[in-house]
């Protein structure tokens, strides 16, 4: 986690001082969890961001991600400071009592409330949808924000592949375009995949863009349609993954002549 209380009952965000700061405070302040009260450690280790942990044994762990990845912390405090900059009021991992959730921040904006996770491993249908319940009910919007997949950086039309959960994440448009947001937090970059149009099974047909965090706003900037010369590109690569499709049924047919599609 990325925050603490000190001794005075005030916020503690280690990120925004340096290593020797962060050392000598470590020596004159007590630390403790705003979820369960109790002391926990400052780590200001060389490779990960610094932040804190429970000290073993603590029953409260489990609620708490520890062993969060360098990715996530590293996203949370990039997304954290860019809504901070474009003054919005965030909180950074607020425990929500009644809730007993924290999400990784959290957006009041006109007296509604967002809850935004930024998702780096992979999370199950049932955690993802009691979560999401546990928000709708307190009238919080959940919005999910996942690490962008390493696998598909590269700009462009092009074959997607698409996660169950993150097909969970697709948005419309006004104008009735699909797209989805993920975020790359080794770049500090929003990917987008616009336009998508569903093949089979996992894969779709969608434009890769990017952008740069810097360049972001909240609500996240919406897809343009593509153009006469891009949709020529989709129906080219439509037809290649329909041929391909039905070549692989054909070669490799699990049920041979009962398999109902052929
Ligand atoms: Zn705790």
């Amino acid at each position: 986690m990325l925050m603490a209380y000190n001794e005075l009952q005030q916020i503690f965000l280690p990120y925004q001082y340096s290593r020797e700061e962060l050392q000598r405070y470590r020596r004159q302040m007590k630390f403790y969890c705003p979820q369960c009260q109790q002391p926990v450690q400052l780590k200001i280790g060389q490779y990960n961001i610094p932040h804190f942990a429970h000290i073993a044994n603590n029953s409260c762990e489990q609620l708490f991600a520890e062993g969060e990845s360098k990715l996530h912390l590293q996203g949370k405090v990039q997304l954290f400071e860019w809504l901070r900059k474009l003054g919005h009021t965030v909180r950074l991992e607020p425990y929500l009592q009644k809730l007993s959730q924290r999400p990784d921040m959290l957006l009041i904006k006109e007296q509604k409330q967002i809850a935004i996770e930024f998702q780096c491993s992979t999370i199950s249908h049932e955690k993802w949808l009691l979560r999401t319940s546990g928000y709708e009910k307190n009238s919080i919007q959940p919005l999910w924000l996942f690490q962008t997949p390493q696998k598909q950086s590269t700009q462009g039309i092009q074959k997607i592949s698409i996660s169950p959960i993150m097909q969970k994440m697709i948005m419309v448009t006004a104008q009735g375009l699909t797209y989805l947001v993920t975020y790359d937090a080794n770049t500090s970059r929003f990917i987008y995949w616009t336009n998508l149009l569903h093949v089979h099974g996992y894969t779709f047909i969608g434009k890769v863009q990017e952008l740069t965090i810097n360049k972001q706003h909240f609500p996240f900037y919406e897809p343009k349609p593509i153009t006469k010369e891009e949709f020529h590109l989709y129906w080219q690569l439509y037809k290649k993954q329909c041929k391909q499709f039905v070549y692989q049924r054909l070669l490799h047919s699990k049920n041979g002549v009962q398999d109902s599609f052929l």
